[in-house]
């Protein structure tokens, strides 16, 4: 009966393993996406902002502020940028306990937690987010750009017309 209790003892602490790693795995999958989106935001406003200083050379428009307000949003757009690839690396540097499923440093042999020996292989997200996850990404992904993806982007010049 010890053996049996020991075993499922064993296996809820597997179970709780898994659910924190789990948790890595998707933190990572959200900020890779986010990563995406911002790289994408990225385009649009430089396309936008190539779009206005063009107008203002062509038709010799004062375009200044809406520039400086394009400037403005690169800036911050290649900020969080910065700061999700920092983050990214961070997570992606690091091994996870098997055993208790704390987040070690990658040269770390032993769990600063429980211990336990920890393998050299280093910790790389491997399963694919479900459908809810990603569902919850990109609607959370929306939320966060919204305000700047509401302006359309500028339709790239076109050979016809
Ligand atoms: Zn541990």
């Amino acid at each position: 009966m010890d053996n049996v209790n020991q075993l499922l003892e064993k296996a809820k602490e597997l179970i709780d393993a898994i659910g924190k790693k789990t948790d890595e795995t998707i933190r990572i999958s959200k900020l890779r996406a986010t990563k995406a989106t911002l790289k994408a935001e990225l385009r649009g406003t430089y396309s936008k902002l190539g779009g206005a200083y063009y107008e203002a050379k062509r038709y010799d428009i004062d375009k200044n502020a809406e520039i400086d307000q394009f400037v403005a949003v690169i800036d911050e757009i290649i900020g969080k940028i910065h700061v999700l690839d920092r983050s990214i690396s961070e997570l992606s540097t690091k091994t996870v306990c098997k055993v208790c499923g704390t987040v070690n440093p990658k040269s770390a042999h032993y769990c600063q937690h429980c211990g336990a020996l920890i393998e050299a292989e280093p910790y790389k997200p491997q399963e694919e987010p479900s459908e809810e996850i990603l569902t919850e990404i990109v609607d959370e992904v929306k939320a966060e750009v919204k305000e700047i993806v509401d302006v359309p982007i500028e339709p790239e010049l076109k050979d016809e017309e």
